[in-house]
């Protein structure tokens, strides 16, 4: 299997900033709130959060992380290389239309996969007939989420099944909270009861070969009765978190993204600007024009809403937003010149274009702003 990351596109003038050790005293500061014992697993789907999967394992393998948690068989293959004694869950579940070849590698290289129906168990079986291999096996059970989740009855048969099998082990059991990031954390508590519940009820708890694990950060930082034998963690290794106010650890953001100035403009008061003039100089007005727009996910809807930092100050984005341009407002931000860094996402959680406030603008949370790091960026490892 093959992943190559698309380099040809690649700017040397957009830089996505990757702080390693804010990252890993956020792996630190958050095994601090763990049990010595518990298991951490770093969730580095979705090409490590937007940031680029190699990166970020690179730098998190160098704290101690006991698992990298992907979504499908391809990230985990990309990986493999570079995790060395850590192990990978794979959190897409197996299903019939994966290649018995995938199976076989999952298998061959120690992949821990979710699995959530008897036909694909069996096909797993059945792909492994040929090899000495034993596939390493998570049920997921359903509690309140809807996705990928399997009721008790089904989970318990899977579990049953999964014993007749001597080339599959159930090496783990899991589910996953809706609502752990919300003010009110009953829902979360109803589905950690209904986890218990099938634990109990399945002698689950006592079996030491078997993790069991349920939080992701937001479950991570509220919930302690909630981190099992392990827990699976992406977002707040970032440096953010859905419920910032209630953090009583210090999570330092890891991520700057920065463009330069590629022109200064200046408009008489009353000129029209940008696609569809949605802006009109209230006075006569400097702008800055910045490399980056909706193309590289600075997105359309931030058009005559969102800010950027030039130095100490804020400059807001005027007009539309377009493909690969945008406009900022600097007549009340002195000396600014050509080739100067503008911050697009900041790395400060009280900054006016941070990730938090980013999320706000854009009516959605930290991680979409966060997997929408622009793939062109040059990536710059401190
Ligand atoms: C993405 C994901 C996580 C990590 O969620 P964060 O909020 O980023 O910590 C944990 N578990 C599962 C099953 C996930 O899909």
């Amino acid at each position: 299997m093959q992943f190559e990351t698309n380099t040809q596109f690649i700017r040397e003038d957009q830089k996505v900033y990757i702080s390693s050790q804010n990252m890993l005293d956020n792996l630190k500061a958050l095994r601090s709130i763990c049990k010595p014992e518990t298991k951490f697993c770093a969730v580095v789907k979705a090409d490590g959060y937007g940031h680029g999967i190699r990166e970020i394992v690179s730098i998190l393998k160098k704290g101690r992380v006991d698992f990298f948690a992907v979504a499908n068989i391809r990230e985990a293959d990309f990986i493999a290389c570079l995790v060395e004694q850590s192990k990978i869950l794979i959190l897409e579940p197996l299903h019939t239309a994966c290649s018995p070849r995938a199976v076989q590698v999952c298998a061959e290289k120690g992949f821990h996969c979710a699995i959530v129906d008897a036909e694909t168990l069996q096909f797993a079986h059945d792909a492994l007939q040929s090899s000495d291999n034993v596939l390493n096996v998570h049920i997921k059970v359903e509690t309140g989420m809807g996705r990928c989740g399997v009721d008790a009855e089904i989970a318990a048969d899977l579990i049953k099944k999964i014993r007749k099998f001597d080339n599959i082990r159930l090496a783990g059991i899991y589910t996953h909270f809706s609502t752990a990031a919300e003010k009110s954390m009953s829902f979360a508590q109803q589905q950690l009861e209904t986890f218990k519940k099938f634990l109990s009820t399945q002698s689950l708890l006592a079996c030491k070969d078997i993790i069991i694990h349920a939080a992701n950060s937001a479950a991570m930082l509220n919930m302690p009765q909630a981190h099992f034998d392990m827990v699976r963690c992406g977002l707040a290794l970032f440096g953010w978190s859905q419920c910032p106010d209630s953090l009583d650890i210090e999570l330092k953001p890891v991520t700057k993204f920065e463009v330069p100035i590629v022109q200064l403009n200046h408009y008489k008061k009353g000129q029209t600007v940008g696609y569809g003039r949605t802006f009109t100089a209230q006075r006569d007005t400097t702008a800055a024009i910045v490399p980056v727009g909706y193309a590289d996910n600075y997105w359309r809807l931030y058009s005559n809403r969102a800010v950027m930092r030039i130095a100490d100050a804020f400059a807001p984005v005027i007009g539309r937003v377009s493909m690969d341009k945008t406009i900022l407002d600097v007549t009340d931000i002195d000396d600014v010149k050509t080739g100067q860094s503008v911050t697009v996402i900041d790395n400060d959680p009280d900054s006016q274009c941070s990730v938090y406030k980013l999320a706000e603008l854009a009516d959605t949370i930290c991680h979409e702003v966060l997997a929408s790091l622009p793939p062109k960026a040059r990536r710059i490892i401190s």
